[in-house]
């Protein structure tokens, strides 16, 4: 498959212009005209481009990729650390943030949803009809049953707010990944229970202050969905070679 097709399949299903994000969305640095074998992953770190070479990738797929907002310019220390192997590879690295959160059946989201088996009621913050910032919708849990439910399928320990009682949730809100910002407006819908991937000090008193469980279920552990529900979408439609490579982090 050629590489500006593959982009532009991507840019079609993942909607990228609808994002206003903090990185650019799509192709973030051209390798190789041809692509055959893709690599995907959460998070552009030096030991996912190294496995990536290793396995003779001609292109990285993840959802955390470089070039953030605010960060240093320069291809510098660390950052040409990890490009130089990609450019001495022919290597393309391809970066989709919000939109790979928040697409309808591949996303972060729609995956953690699926696995929880909880209904969508609505965004948190709408982007477009069908997708959105985090998810707000129904399931059968208590606090204790939706932490153990946690634990068991993203293989990471949830911190959780309250105590783990029988309580029922009658309204659960998740955003994967760092949205503890988005906590006040879940509350705000009516939610008493949010789950995402990390939490603060003031976000810790802010859940307590409403008797909101919080669950913070790793950034790392709620976002494997998109990538492996994306890369498996693509080796199903095209002649590509996909594999997810794993590179778990305590956070
Ligand atoms: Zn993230």
């Amino acid at each position: 498959m050629q590489l500006t097709e593959l982009v532009s399949y991507l840019d079609d299903v993942l909607q990228p212009t609808a994002f206003k994000d903090y990185a650019p969305n799509g192709l973030q640095v051209q390798g190789k005209a041809e692509v055959k074998k893709i690599i995907t992953g959460v998070t552009a770190s030096q030991r996912l481009i190294d496995a990536a070479v290793e396995a003779g990738a001609d292109a990285i797929l993840v959802h955390h990729g470089w070039f953030w907002k605010g960060e240093d310019p320069t291809i510098t220390g660390q950052k040409f650390n990890r490009l130089k192997p990609l450019i001495d590879n022919g290597i393309s690295m391809l970066g989709y943030h919000l939109p790979m959160d928040a697409h309808p059946t591949l996303g972060n989201n729609a995956g953690l949803q699926a696995v929880l088996g909880l209904t969508h009621e609505q965004f948190i913050q709408p982007v477009l009809d069908d997708r959105g910032i985090g998810q707000i919708g129904t399931g059968d849990y208590t606090v204790a049953s939706l932490a153990a439910k946690l634990e068991a399928e993203l293989a990471f320990k949830p911190i959780v707010t309250e105590p783990l009682t029988d309580k029922p949730l009658n309204r659960i809100a998740w955003c994967t990944g760092g949205a503890m910002s988005y906590l006040q407006t879940a509350i705000d819908l009516g939610a008493d229970a949010f789950i995402t991937g990390e939490i603060n000090e003031p976000t810790a008193h802010l859940a307590q202050e409403f008797g909101v469980a919080y669950y913070a279920a790793g950034h790392h552990a709620t976002e494997r969905f998109g990538p492996q529900l994306i890369g498996q979408h693509l080796g199903e439609k095209f002649d590509l070679d996909v594999q997810f490579i794993d590179c778990p982090i305590p956070v």
